[in-house]
Parts: C-alpha cells; structure tokens; sequence
C-alpha cells in the first residue's frame, strides 16, 4: 500500500474549493477564505486508512497553467469540485477538466478523478442526474459525491473516498464498462482460492472459510455470518455454493459484488495479505525476504517447513500412490507464475516405476533448492502461501542456518542433515552413473534417459546410526584445470575411475595432488564398473598403493550393472565420512574385513551403552550384520562423539510421518 496520499482540489473559481479545505481543518464554514489554501498534511492516525494524507489548493487567480500542471502529476487522486447551483461549473468538468487532466496522464495509468458537488444547502434537487452519465462515460471517475462547505455535510467523506481511491484503485481489479472483474484480479484471486482451499476439493469449506477469513481480516465469521455469505452467493448463481462449501465461481462472485458496492478494501485486504501490490504482482519483499547466511553455513529446511511440504504433497496426491503424476505436479505449481522443476528433476531425486517424483524425491528435491539457492527457496515458498498458511512472519521461518562448519569440525559433531559430496573423474569414468544409482536406477534404467532430460544432481537420503540424512551427489565437470573455490566447498570428494579404462585413474590422482592432498576434506576413490573386467592402469602407482600412500580408504568397488537396484551402502559410507570427517581412526574390530568398522567403534563407547543409544541398538546390529559380509579392510574416518542424542527427535518425527 502507498505510504501517503495527495489530494487536489480544482474546479472554476468560487466553487468552494478552498471553503471545503477550510471546512475540514476547522470543523467550522468560514465566511472569509483566502484565495488559495496553503497545502495542509494531515497526520496518519487521525485519517480513517491510516497514512498521512496532503491536501492541495488550486486558484486560478493565483497559479499559472504550468503550476496546475505541475500540480497534476504530483497528485494521487484528483477532485474535480462544482457548485451544484451553477450549471456552467458542471459543463466545465466535462468541457474543460477531464481533457485537461487526462491529456497529461497516461492512459494506463489515469489518476482517479472524484466529482465533488459542492453548496448542496443552496439546493433542493440532487446533481446526480446529470453527473452519472458523466461517471459512466469515463472510467476514471471513481466516485462522486454532493457535500456542502457551509453545513459540513459529507466533507470527511469526501477526503475519505478520495484517500480510498488512492489506497484501494479500482482500476487493477475492475472494469466498469464490461461490470467485470480484470483478468489479472481473477488470476490473483483464484491463487488465494486455492492456497486456501487446503483440501484441494475445489470447495472452501466452513474451517477453511474461517481459517481465510482469521488470515485475512484476523476475526473469524459468525457462524450466522458464514450463511449469510453463502446464502447471497446461493441467491445470486446457481454452482457458487456446493457440498455446503464455496467453489471458486462463488469466490468471484462475492469479491465482484464487493468492488461492485464500493468495498474494494475488502478484495484488496485479501490481496494485499496474499502478498500482492498494487499491479496484483507478488511484491519483492514477500518473495524474497531478508536473508543472510553467514561464511561456512548452510541452509536447511526446518521441521515445520517439511511437515508444511508434506501437506502440500498430501493435498495434490489425489489417487494416494505416494507420488506425484504429471497432471499431479501440475496441478501443484498452479500457484506459481512458472513451472518450477523441468524434466532434469526426474533425475535429480527418486522416482517410482511411471518415472513420476515420489514422496521422498519431492522433499529431496525441496532440500537441494535451499541448500544450493536459499533465495529460490524462499521464492517458491512464497508462491505455496507458506508463512500466510503456517502464520509465520514470513519464508524465511522455513530455514535453519547451520553452525558454521569449522565449529562442527571442532566439536567434532554436526547437527546438520544435508551433506555434498561432489563427484570428480575423466570423461566416461561413470560419475553419471554413480549419481544416477543413488536414485536406485541400475544401468539398464539408466540407459533410458534422455540427453536433454540428464541432471548434474542427484540427492536422496542415507541412514547414519538411525539418523535419516540428505547426501546431495554433484557431478563436476572434468575439466580440472578450472576447478573454483565453490567448486572444491563440500564435504567430501569422491574420485571415480573406470576399472576397464587403463587411463582413467591417473586423473584421479592428478585431481587428487592439485586439490586434495592438502584439504580438510575427505576423500574417497571409486573404483567404477567393477563388474569389468580391471585393466592395468597407466600410473606410476596402482590404485590401491596410491590411497595407502595418501592414507585415504582403498578404491571402493562401485557397480550399477545389476538387475535390481544397485547397492547403496557406499553411499552411507560417504555420508558418514562426510558428517565425521575428523577422525582417522584404525578399525578396533579384528575382523579385518569390514567396511563399517565405524559401528564397532560406536558399540563400544560409552554413548552407545546409554539408554537412549539402547533404542538404536537394534538398528546398528542390523548394520553390522550386512558390514560383516563387507570384504574390504582400512582406515576409518569416524567420530567417537557420534551423536545419538538427536535420535529422541528423530523417533518423533518419523512417528509423525508415519501418521501420513
Ligand atoms: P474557490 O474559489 O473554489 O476556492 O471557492 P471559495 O472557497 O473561495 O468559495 C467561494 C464562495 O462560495 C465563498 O463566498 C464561500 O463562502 C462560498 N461557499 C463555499 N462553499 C459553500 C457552501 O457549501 N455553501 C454555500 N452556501 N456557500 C459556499
Ligand atoms: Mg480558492
């Protein structure tokens, strides 16, 4: 809404212009006025909408045309006054002020004009015969209204009405000519319909009409008033009330009759709630709230922004498969201006069989955008009506801002839950597939993707100690001479090599001395495509001779030629060594064979006999089990703090989950 308002007052000499003015500082009629009143400022809380609102003089005796025209384009709103005694002051709005105002006005943007009749106390018949043929010939014309400077009749009125057609337009919600609401109000109020229709059953029902109205007006409606409203809809159309409920054509129908009867503040409190402006565009500051992240975080989605995302999956998974259909998906980013996710999302997060995103692929994917692009987050948070719906002060409520990464390192713990890993290797090494086997896809599925449909993302989650965590896969470039700052933050780093490809690791171990041999960051190479048959590779040393040279894991096996979905558990290991990057502690088990010696170590702390890690110790046994039948040896990169006291909320919030 505007943050004052300017009114001007013109018309032919003696009119009363001045007189009006005078009349509603003084609360009295004066006999005597000067020529022209000195612009007067009325402070905001004494005017009915609350801004400050300036009021301005116009004599012809005293200011030139260019001082009127100058006047013109500074005002808001423009009163247009004449005696309703004197004809020729009436012929001269038609024949003289509206041409003359409009000629220095755009088109598009027409400053509202009110007709004031002034001196009704001199008259017996109304004016208002001769003034509405004139309202319906411009729709400029906000309003009109006789009023009297002598007996104080109307004159708060008329400053109120013309602060009104300032604050509450019509022009961007209605078209007097056609007694239709514009397209871009139908649009915008069938947005707000459907935000607020939280069922998604087409109809707003008496808790959702409620909930809209507390959100709107922050008074909920007598239940008396709630059937009044459906009854004037009930009277008016045949399909605007259904199953008790408001359709969306009923919806319209009430904001027209409320713009129709001169309550536009009505429509534009919904609008302007819902976060729209004055062209009925979502403003900048709703889509993108302040929002600092400081060095060495990052942005996660809290718990009440994912339980809010499930409700808006719920509402849009009519058929209850768990995923979203194309028709479902749609259906769901109808509240954006744009489809947000292209084809490439497809395989980005899980999908099920039809290739549609599933429950668990679609918060993936809502947890990538605000760990990459926190404002996007917040964009797109903003069109699913977030903090209107969740009565948060806005978006930025959704995101928790990690602890800077160097005091996790520290401490030695993390409460974070979305770990990068970023994916490096020659061309054709089998990065792509890599990522793409996280999404459980082995290389037949894999082979059916589309060029133009491929992502360089890949995200889903990982269970470490019974914590559900989010591993985001970035696939890099080869190109490692240009490697950036950016490129290189993350976690961990995997290095991948083709087995059967002779060449292919001694790029790893190029990538690995340029960048890595000094990092903080953990490394770990992938010995891809294992089911080949393994080349002698080209390089000074072997690739096992290399990590035992540099201390990091032995190569990994990595497969995704299978007939089911590839095996997952390399990516809890990368996980785990993400979130505990510190440690580099020897194996205590003496089973010398598993990959998952980091439990062992965990059974035997301390934490893991205390009552609450007692809860996970099914969980780990079951890990150990599968770790056992693992057959590589090393070095493990593990935390003796791990943190099992963050199982208690997790418990809590799979419970809720589970209520789906
Ligand atoms: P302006 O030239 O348009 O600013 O008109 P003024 O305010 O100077 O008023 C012109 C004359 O009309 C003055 O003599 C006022 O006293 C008189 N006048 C203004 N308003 C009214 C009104 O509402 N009723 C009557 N009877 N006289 C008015
Ligand atoms: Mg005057």
């Amino acid at each position: 809404m505007r943050k004052d308002v300017r009114i001007l007052l013109v018309g032919e000499p003696k009119v009363g212009k001045t007189s009006l003015i005078m009349s509603l500082v003084s609360e009295e009629f004066p006999d005597e006025v000067p020529l022209r009143a000195e612009e007067i400022t009325i402070p905001a809380d004494v005017t009915p909408e609350r801004v400050p609102t300036h009021i301005v003089d116009y004599s012809e005796a005293e200011q030139t045309d260019e001082q009127l025209y100058q006047e013109i384009s500074k005002a808001n709103v423009i009163c247009i006054v004449y005696a309703v005694n004197n004809k020729k002051s009436i012929e001269e709005v038609t024949s003289h002020w509206i041409p003359l105002i409009n000629e220095r006005t755009d088109k598009d943007s027409r400053v509202p004009l009110i007709l004031v009749g002034n001196k009704s106390d001199l008259v017996e018949h109304s004016s208002m015969e001769t003034i509405l043929p004139i309202m319906n010939q411009y729709s400029e014309i906000e309003t009109c209204v006789e009023c009297s400077a002598k007996n104080l009749k109307n004159i708060s009125e008329l400053f109120y009405y013309a602060q009104k057609a300032v604050l509450h337009p019509t022009g961007p919600l209605y078209t007097p000519e056609e007694k239709e609401m514009k397209p871009s109000c139908i649009k915008a109020l069938t947005r707000i319909f459907k935000l607020s229709d939280l069922d998604n059953d087409g109809i707003l029902n008496d808790n959702e009409l409620n909930f809209f109205q507390r959100t709107c007006f922050n008074i909920p409606l007598a239940p008396q008033a709630l059937e009044d409203v459906k009854n004037v809809v009930r009277k008016n159309m045949s399909d605007g009330v259904k199953d008790n409920g408001l359709t969306l054509k009923g919806f319209l129908f009430l904001h027209t009759l409320f713009i129709q009867r001169g309550r536009h503040e009505t429509t534009w409190t919904v609008l302007r709630r819902f976060g729209y402006d004055d062209d009925l565009e979502l403003t900048q500051e709703y889509l993108f709230p302040l929002f600092k992240i400081p060095p060495d975080c990052t942005t996660e989605l809290n718990h009440n922004a994912y339980l809010f995302l499930q409700s808006v999956f719920d509402k849009h998974d009519k058929d209850r498969d768990c995923a979203l259909s194309t028709d479902e998906l749609k259906d769901l980013f109808k509240v954006f201006p744009y489809m947000p996710w292209g084809p490439d999302v497809n395989n980005t997060v899980c999908t099920n069989e039809q290739g549609w995103i599933t429950y668990q692929g679609y918060l993936s994917q809502w947890t990538l955008t605000t760990y990459l692009d926190v404002q996007r987050c917040l964009e797109y948070m903003g069109y699913l009506g977030y903090s209107i719906i969740q009565e948060q002060e806005s978006q930025a409520a959704a995101i928790t801002v990690t602890r800077n990464k160097r005091i996790d390192l520290q401490k030695k713990q993390t409460q974070r839950s979305v770990f990068h890993c970023n994916v490096l290797g020659a061309r054709g090494s089998g990065k792509s597939s890599f990522l793409q086997a996280f999404l459980g896809r082995n290389l037949v599925h894999q082979k059916r993707i589309r060029e133009d449909h491929k992502s360089y993302y890949a995200i889903s989650t990982t269970y470490v100690y019974g914590q559900e965590k989010y591993l985001l896969l970035h696939e890099l470039l080869p190109d490692f001479e240009f490697l950036s700052e950016a490129d290189l933050a993350c976690d961990i780093v995997c290095l991948v090599y083709d087995i059967s490809n002779p060449r292919s690791f001694e790029y790893c171990a190029k990538v690995y001395k340029k960048y890595f041999i000094d990092s903080k960051t953990p490394c770990i190479i992938i010995a891809a495509k294992s089911d080949l048959h393994e080349a002698r590779q080209y390089y000074t040393l072997s690739p096992l001779d290399f990590c035992r040279k540099h201390k990091l894991h032995p190569p990994q096996l990595f497969t995704c030629n299978t007939t089911e979905a590839p095996n997952k558990d390399i990516y809890t290991k990368l996980t785990t060594m993400a979130m505990y990057p510190h440690a580099k502690l020897r194996c205590m088990c003496t089973c010398n064979r598993c990959t998952f010696c980091i439990c062992h170590n965990l059974l035997n702390t301390e934490l893991v006999r205390s009552v609450k890690a007692k809860l996970y110790s099914a969980v780990l046994n079951r890990h150990m089990t599968q770790a056992d039948l693992k057959n590589s040896t090393f070095w493990l990169q593990a935390s003796v703090g791990a943190t099992v006291f963050a199982v208690l909320g997790f418990a809590m919030y799979k419970a809720l989950l589970k209520q789906r």
